[in-house]
């Protein structure tokens, strides 16, 4: 995962990659590190710090320690190594001269690393990204071949995943940028020039930028950028012009990106619904799937990762009801390896809010190899999920910094209810009256999110009842049980609370076990249709001695009352817009309890944001 910066220019290049490298420190951040080029020592000078990027930062007074204006730097999110001071990046060749920082996996690096110790280069680092460091110096300095040349060599050694920015002593003046597989843009200044793993970090310098396609090299000085294909060929980039504001990468006020972001929810939904209902229809631009391909589909299959997955789940529920065509959900992780039944006449919905996540990436074209089509459903703009689909509709939720997602879920699924709405109108499976009767309500769906806000303290003060529990269960059925897996792992993942969401009709079969006296239980019972059953799990669980906070409509919270020991509602909303709704109470439980825990809510442990490793 890991963030990655660099710049060549005139002014002091260590503050800014400092900076860069804090809009970037959701990507990873167990350890960060810096090289520049540095006049006054005629070479590169290297600082690393295990830890956040704040310890770094501290060592080196902001970065005021270092001189040089060229430079790159790296926050880690460890895949081979401990955490550590040597294990960080930049990683050095032995001779001082090549420092790389690198995003993703070498998988050929331990033949690649034994090759170089029978050569006698002795390794100090147990990462795989020293071994391209090593091996750029080798090629660099045993057959003289200029510093690009020896780049070209490397690439055609190593195999995995990567993006790469390579800084050498014999060349102050440049940069080198790699990509394949793993994020990487190239930013365009005045005088000069960026390398990124994401807009975030160099937004307050420039808004014009290219994206990296897989195997391209770029060499950056300060008067400009040149690309080369796989083949080292030039090559020329579509520049793009960034249009959001830098505050929306800020926390503006906030304590906590994650609080901010569930502020944002009703903000980002109507930039993401609004345009795209025109004259009382849904409306999709640039949707290159023809309404005869459409018609011709036999099933959808939804792959995605972690809340994008949660989002599937839900949309199996919404998009069967809308269209009657079957849907399938699947686990990218999975899918890539499953042999799934794919063909032309299945359309593939892969949902990612980076569109960069690894794995769904590779499900992805895993299904493009099968023959399908591809629907993406993405935040960021020109990621390689976005660029590698048929067909891509971005949720406009803005920056999404907290690990844990928030907004990106709720944009995920207004698009997901978007897309049912278009095809249950075109399948002819949806009446007129339904279908203008659901997109009303998306319509308002923003208006009742800022309702469900307005409860924050009442939430505070349940969280701060249940904030000391061990283990939670969450029970619901049909799309109460998908709310409840995205519930149960916003509270597992920045509370570090054990958390199972269970389908209520399964507790019988085995999880009733582990209720006793006290345990929390989330029950979920938004769904008109099945309040009932809802309320007979409630009535289950407490006789068995659990305490029992239940979510469901204001309409029925009088009768929940009766039975659970505490209840939240959401405003009375059409079917197909409770779990939006449901689960921003849910997001707001899980926030306040990690408060009161005392946790780090934006950087849990163990996580990152984009997850561009399998
Ligand atoms: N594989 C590299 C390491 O463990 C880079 C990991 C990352 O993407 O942060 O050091």
């Amino acid at each position: 995962m890991c963030g990655i910066v660099g710049y060549v220019g005139s002014e002091q290049v260590a503050p800014i990659l400092l900076d860069g490298l804090s809009k970037l420190e959701y990507r990873g951040y167990d350890s960060a590190g810096v090289a520049v080029y540095s006049p006054q020592h005629h070479g590169l000078v290297v600082e690393k710090a295990k830890g956040r990027l704040q310890v770094l930062s501290d060592m080196l007074h902001g970065g005021a320690d270092l001189d040089g204006t060229v430079g790159i730097g790296h926050t880690r999110w460890a895949t081979h190594g401990a955490p550590s001071d040597v294990n960080s990046h930049p990683q050095v060749s032995r001779s001082g001269k090549i420092a790389v920082v690198h995003n993703g996996i070498i998988e050929n690096y331990a033949e690649l690393k034994q090759f170089l110790e029978e050569q006698g280069v002795p390794f100090t680092s147990e990462t795989d990204t020293e071994v391209v460091a090593q091996l750029i110096a080798y090629f660099y300095e045993s057959e003289q071949v200029d510093i690009l040349d020896a780049v070209g060599r490397v690439l055609r050694r190593i195999e995995g995943a990567y993006a790469l920015g390579i800084l050498c002593a014999d060349a102050p003046d440049q940069l080198i940028a790699v990509r394949k597989d793993s994020p990487l843009i190239l930013g365009y200044g005045d005088g000069c020039n960026f390398l990124a793993s994401d807009v975030t970090a160099i937004i307050r310098h420039t808004r014009e930028v290219s994206y990296m396609d897989d195997g391209e090299v770029a060499v950056l000085t300060r008067e400009g950028i040149r690309c080369y294909n796989h083949l080292m060929q030039p090559i020329e980039k579509e520049i793009c012009h960034v249009d959001w504001e830098v505050d929306a990468a800020e926390k503006g006020g906030y304590e906590h990106f994650m609080f901010k972001e569930i502020m944002e929810q009703p903000e980002a939904l109507r930039r993401c619904i609004f345009p795209r209902v025109r004259d009382g229809q849904v409306y999709f631009e640039d949707f290159g799937l023809s309404d005869d391909y459409l018609r011709s589909i036999s099933k959808i299959y939804i792959v995605a990762c972690g809340s994008s997955y949660h989002v599937g789940m839900v949309g199996k529920y919404h998009l069967e009801r809308l269209t009657r065509k079957p849907v399938e959900v699947a686990l990218a992780s999975e899918f890539r390896y499953m042999d799934p039944i794919v063909d032309e006449s299945t359309l593939v919905v892969v949902i990612s809010q980076s569109g960069e996540t690894l794995d769904t990436m590779a499900a992805l074209r895993e299904a493009k190899r099968l023959g399908a089509k591809i629907l993406s459903i993405v935040n960021v703009v020109g990621s390689s999920i976005a660029r590698e689909s048929d067909v891509v509709l971005y949720t406009w939720a803005g920056p999404e910094i907290a690990v844990a997602t928030t907004k990106g879920y709720s944009t995920q699924l207004a698009v997901v209810n978007l897309l049912a709405l278009y095809l249950g109108k075109l399948l002819g499976t949806l009446g007129e009256q339904e279908y203008h009767a659901i997109l009303e309500e998306m319509l308002r769906l923003p208006e009742k999110m800022d309702q469900v806000l307005t409860h924050v303290n009442e939430i505070q003060y349940l969280a701060s009842q249940y904030f000391n529990h061990d283990s939670v269960f969450f029970i619901g059925r049909n799309v109460d049980y998908a709310l409840g897996l995205e519930g149960s792992l916003k509270l597992k993942e920045i509370s570090y609370i054990h958390s199972e969401a269970y389908a209520s009709g399964e507790l019988k079969h085995g999880t009733i076990s582990l209720i006793e006296d006290g345990t929390l239980v989330v029950a979920l019972g938004t769904y008109h249709k099945l309040f009932e059953k809802a309320m007979s799990n409630v009535v289950e669980v407490k006789a068995r001695g659990a305490d029992v906070l239940a979510l469901t409509t204001e309409g029925r919270r009088e009768e929940m009352a009766k039975n659970a020991t505490a209840v939240l509602t959401i405003p009375d909303a059409h079917d197909l817009m409770l779990p939006s709704l449901g689960v921003v109470p849910l997001q707001l439980f899980a926030y306040y309890v990690a408060l009161m825990r005392g946790c780090d809510i934006d950087k849990p442990r163990n996580l990152a944001k984009s997850v561009t490793v399998e």
